[in-house]
């Protein structure tokens, strides 16, 4: 069964914008995976179908009401639906590549698009959202997390990566940062490749990435870096 993907928005027309296109596009087209934009507004009652209002205990902004955005969820993934309920919060757990992974295993998932202020409480408790962040800054809308997170799942999809080894020593899924590149030329203003890539002895090679993918880790993100030494006992792949 291919990974079913359903979006909740104000801004449907959004999708599927970049994930169209290059490998996530041509992996729909294929039917690798599906993408079902559905706008949250068909849900609304009143006249002006209008899907927020004021914040009770005042402030400023707008709240995503909880009754319609509700029945959008109902309609969309019925009890019963296997798919995990994403809502795109800033509030949420910071998306990772263990995530992604675990998301790209499943059937699919339905990702709510918060805009304004955020969504009422009642909804994300009643319907069991489970917050996503992608990054501690605040969006204008959820729209283009949902994006972000569909992207670092469709590549992971099988056939959709075309050399499925370059998905294995990527960042993070060593627990390191990866490794430099270089390709031709062989000299660029000056500067060459280091001679260990061109000597064709993959050993070496393999410990010179090794190497590097440590160092820039340890320079750049101590914080993964403490993680990977506590689980240097772990096989490595
Ligand atoms: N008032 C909220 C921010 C609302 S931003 C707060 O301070 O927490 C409007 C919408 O954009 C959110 O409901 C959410 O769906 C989306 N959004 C904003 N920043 C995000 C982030 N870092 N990760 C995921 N979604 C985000």
């Amino acid at each position: 069964m291919a990974f079913d993907a359903t979006v909740l928005t104000l801004y449907p027309e959004m999708f599927p914008g970049p994930l169209g296109l290059s490998l996530s596009g041509r992996a729909l087209e294929r039917g690798d995976w599906s993408l079902d934009a559905r706008q949250i507004r068909d849900h609304a009652t009143d006249r002006h179908r209008s899907v927020d209002d004021t914040p009770a205990g005042g402030g400023a902004g707008m709240v995503l009401r909880a009754d319609i955005l509700a029945r959008a969820i109902d309609a969309a993934a019925p009890e019963g639906d296997p798919r995990p309920r994403l809502l795109m919060s800033p509030r949420g757990r910071p998306l990772d590549q263990t995530r992604v992974r675990e998301l790209a295993a499943g059937p699919g998932a339905l990702v709510v698009c918060g805009r304004f202020e955020g969504v009422d409480q009642r909804v994300i408790d009643a319907r069991g959202l489970e917050e996503v962040s992608i990054g501690d800054y605040i969006l204008s809308g959820g729209e283009l997390g949902a994006m972000v997170l569909l992207d670092a799942v469709v590549r992971l999809l099988p056939g959709v990566m075309g050399n499925a080894e370059s998905g294995e020593t990527e960042s993070f899924e060593t627990g390191l940062l990866e490794h430099p590149h270089y390709t031709r030329p062989r000299e660029f203003e000056g500067l060459g490749i280091p001679e260990i890539l061109t000597s064709g002895d993959h050993a070496r090679i393999d410990a010179w990435r090794r190497r590097k993918a440590e160092e820039l880790t340890r320079e750049r993100r101590p914080d993964l870096w403490e993680r990977h030494e506590e689980h240097d006992d772990r096989p490595r792949r």
